[in-house]
C-alpha cells in the first residue's frame, strides 16, 4: 500500500464549490483558502437553526500509545454513508504542530479514509491555532505589561497561572523566567510555555455557541488572584475585546474534503488530558442543521473524550447523540491482556501481531467497560473492529461473540485498506443504531457539588471505588465553590492509557481509588479541572522527531509528511 502522504497527494479533489453544496452553501457562502479550504461566512453560521440531522460519536476502547483509529474510522464511516447515498459530514479537530513534527500519525486519518489536502490540514490550515497562540499571548503580555505599570489590580505574581502557548512540541519552554534583564524589561518572574491546543482559548473557541459567547467566556479567563485571592480577569485587563477581534475568524469552521467527496468540517483542537478533546459545537451545530448525518470524533478512550462529549460538550450545546461507534482494534485488546509489555514512543512488540485470540479475549474487559459507559449515557453503540493488516479472523471472531452476547452491533471495517467501500457495513449498522432511541443521561447534574462531580466521574464512568481528594486539592475546590464556581462540569485529568490513574493498569481494573491532587480552574472555557496524575501540558520531542523525515523537493513537494 502507497504511503498516507501518496494517497493523499495523487487523490483528485472536488471543487470546494461542489462540497459547500452538500451543505446547502452557495459560493458566496464560502471564503476560500487557496482552491481546497474555506472559512463559511458568519451569517450563514448565525443561522443554523436545530438538529436535524443524527449526531454520530466516534469513541474507542483504551488505546495504546499509537491510537486506535477514531479519526480514520470516523472519516471510513462518513465515506460508507457517503457509498449507502446519505447526506454526510465529518466534523473533526484541526491537527497540532507539535504531534506533526513530533510523533508519526493522529493527524488526518489513514490510507484510504482520509481528508485532504492533508498538507494543507496538517500545516497551518487558515491559521486558526497561529490566532489562539496570539490571542493567548496578547493576554500573557498584557498581564505582565500591568505589572510593569504599577499593578492596578494588585495582582499577587506567584498566584497567576496564565502562562504563555506555542503550537510546537518544545520541552525547553516548560518552565521559564520572564521579565529578565533592566527595570523596563519587565518584573522578574517564573512561567512557562504550554502547547496551542492546551491553551484555554482552543477549548473557548470549541464550546462558544457564537461570537457573543466567545466574548463573555474570554472576558471570563481568570489569569490569577489579587492579594485578597480574588480572582483577576481577563475583562479586568482590559484584554477581552483585543483577544475577540484575533479569534474573529478563528470562531468559523474549515471546510475540507474526504478521499471521497464528502465535506469536512475541521475545527479547533482542545487537549485531550486537561480540556475537552473534542472539535467545536458551532461546527457541529452548522452541519446537524444542514445534512443528514454528522459524525464526530470525542479524543482518546470512552473514559475520556466521550464522557466530555457528553457531561461538557452536549450539556453545554443541549445537542442529543443519536449514536455512538465504540472503535477497537485486536492489539489494543492483546495489550490490555496485560501478557504484554508496550513502550510509548517505541513501535510494538512483534509478538503482538502474532495469530492469539486468546489474548484478544483475556482484553475483552476493556471492550465491557468501555461499552458499558456509552450504554450508561443512554446512547445506542456500535462496536467497529478497525482491521488492521496482521489481524487474523479468530481474533475477530472474539469480538463478535463477545458483542453478541452483549447485543451490541459489531462490524469489521476495512476502511483504511478500502475506503467507503469498506465501511459500508459499519454504515449500515450506524444507521440502524441512530434510528433507536436516545435517551441521554449525563453522570451529575450542575447542582451536584465539585466532590460529588469528582466522585461521580471516578465511580461511575472510572469503575473506582471512591476518590482520595488530598488536603491542598480539597482546600482548592472549597475556594472555587467560595468563588461561585461550584456549577461548572468538572474534567478529570488523568492518563488516557488505563480505565485508572495509573498508566500502566490494562484491561478495565476494579478496587482502587482515585487520587486528586491539584484542582484547576478554566473559568472562560467553563469548567473546573482535577489533576489525578502528572499532566503535560508541553510535549517534548522524542529522539528522532517525524521532522527528521521531512523535506521538500525543488518543485515544491512535500515528501516524509506520513
Ligand atoms: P485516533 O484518532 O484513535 O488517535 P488515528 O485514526 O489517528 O487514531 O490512527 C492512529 C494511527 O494508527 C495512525 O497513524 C494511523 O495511520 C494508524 N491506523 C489507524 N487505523 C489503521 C488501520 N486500519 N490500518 C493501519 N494503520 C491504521
Ligand atoms: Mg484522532
Amino acid at each position: 500500500m502507497s504511503s498516507d502522504l501518496e494517497i493523499a497527494q495523487s487523490a483528485k479533489l472536488r471543487p470546494l464549490t461542489e462540497i459547500g453544496e452538500q451543505l446547502s452553501l452557495s459560493p458566496t457562502d464560502l471564503e476560500p483558502f487557496g482552491h481546497y479550504a474555506a472559512k463559511i461566512e458568519p451569517a450563514k453560521l448565525r443561522e443554523a437553526g436545530s438538529q436535524r440531522g443524527k449526531y454520530v460519536v466516534v469513541t474507542a476502547v483504551t488505546p495504546t500509545p499509537l491510537g486506535e483509529g477514531k479519526t480514520t474510522t470516523a472519516i471510513g464511516l462518513v465515506q460508507g454513508l457517503g457509498k449507502l447515498g446519505k447526506k454526510v459530514v465529518a466534523t473533526l479537530r484541526q491537527p497540532s504542530l507539535g504531534p506533526v513534527f513530533g510523533i508519526k500519525g493522529g493527524a488526518a486519518g489513514a490510507g484510504y479514509s482520509q481528508v485532504v489536502p492533508m498538507e494543507t490540514l496538517n500545516l497551518h490550515l487558515t491559521g486558526d491555532f497561529h490566532a489562539i497562540t496570539a490571542a493567548h499571548n496578547l493576554l500573557a503580555a498584557m498581564v505582565d505589561n500591568h505589572l510593569q505599570h504599577g499593578n492596578k489590580l494588585d495582582i499577587e505574581p506567584h498566584s497567576i497561572t496564565w502562562g504563555r502557548v506555542l503550537d510546537m512540541n518544545d520541552r525547553a519552554l516548560r518552565n521559564i523566567v520572564v521579565g529578565l534583564g533592566r527595570k523596563v524589561d519587565g518584573v522578574p518572574r517564573q512561567s512557562r510555555f504550554d502547547i496551542t491546543a492546551a491553551s484555554e482559548i482552543m477549548t473557548i473557541v470549541a464550546q462558544s455557541a457564537d461570537l457573543p459567547d466567545l466574548r463573555a467566556r474570554l472576558g471570563r479567563i481568570v489569569v490569577g488572584f489579587n492579594t485578597s485571592g480574588e480572582p483577576v480577569t481577563a475583562e479586568d485587563l482590559k484584554a477581552a475585546g483585543a483577544m475577540a477581534v484575533l479569534l474573529r475568524d478563528a470562531l468559523r469552521p474549515n471546510l475540507l474534503q474526504t478521499l471521497e467527496g464528502q465535506a469536512a468540517l475541521i475545527h479547533c483542537g482542545p487537549f485531550g488530558n486537561i480540556a475537552t478533546g473534542n472539535s467545536s459545537i458551532i461546527a457541529d451545530k452548522f452541519a446537524l442543521a444542514n445534512t443528514d448525518f454528522v459524525i464526530t470524533e470525542a479524543g482518546f478512550g470512552a473514559d475520556l473524550g466521550y464522557e466530555r462529549f457528553v457531561n461538557v460538550k452536549c450539556a453545554t450545546s443541549g445537542l442529543v447523540p443519536d449514536a455512538a461507534v465504540i472503535v477497537v482494534t485486536v492489539r489494543a485488546l492483546k495489550l490490555h491482556s496485560g501478557r504484554h509489555k508496550v513502550v510509548a514512543g517505541k513501535p510494538l512488540p512483534p509478538e503482538l501481531l502474532e495469530e492469539n485470540s486468546a489474548d484478544v479475549e483475556a482484553g475483552l474487559s476493556n471492550l465491557a467497560h468501555h461499552l458499558d459507559i456509552v450504554r450508561k449515557s443512554g446512547v445506542p453503540a456500535v462496536v467497529a473492529i478497525n482491521a488492521f493488516p496482521d489481524d487474523h479472523e479468530s481474533e475477530h471472531q472474539v469480538i463478535k461473540d463477545f458483542a453478541a452476547s452483549k447485543g451490541v452491533a459489531c462490524v469489521v471495517s476495512t476502511h483504511v485498506a478500502d475506503g467507503g467501500e469498506g465501511a459500508q457495513e459499519l454504515a449500515k449498522a450506524v444507521v440502524e443504531a441512530a434510528d433507536q432511541a436516545t435517551d441521554l443521561h449525563f453522570s451529575y447534574e450542575p447542582e451536584d457539588s465539585l466532590e460529588d462531580k469528582i466522585n461521580s466521574i471516578a465511580t461511575k464512568v472510572y469503575g473506582a471505588d471512591g476518590v482520595k481528594i488530598e488536603p491542598a486539592a480539597a482546600k482548592q475546590l472549597a475556594r472555587f465553590t467560595e468563588l461561585g464556581f461550584g456549577k461548572l462540569p468538572v474534567l478529570i485529568a488523568k492518563t488516557h492509557l488505563s480505565t485508572t490513574a495509573d498508566p500502566a493498569d490494562r484491561g478495565a481494573p476494579t478496587g482502587w481509588t482515585l487520587p486528586i491532587r491539584e484542582v484547576r480552574l478554566a473559568a472562560g472555557a467553563g469548567y473546573v479541572y482535577a489533576l489525578a496524575g502528572a499532566m503535560q501540558t508541553m510535549p517534548g520531542l522524542g529522539t528522532h522527531p517525524a521532522a527528521e523525515k521531512m523535506d521538500i523537493t525543488p518543485d515544491g513537494r512535500i515528501v516524509g509528511l506520513f
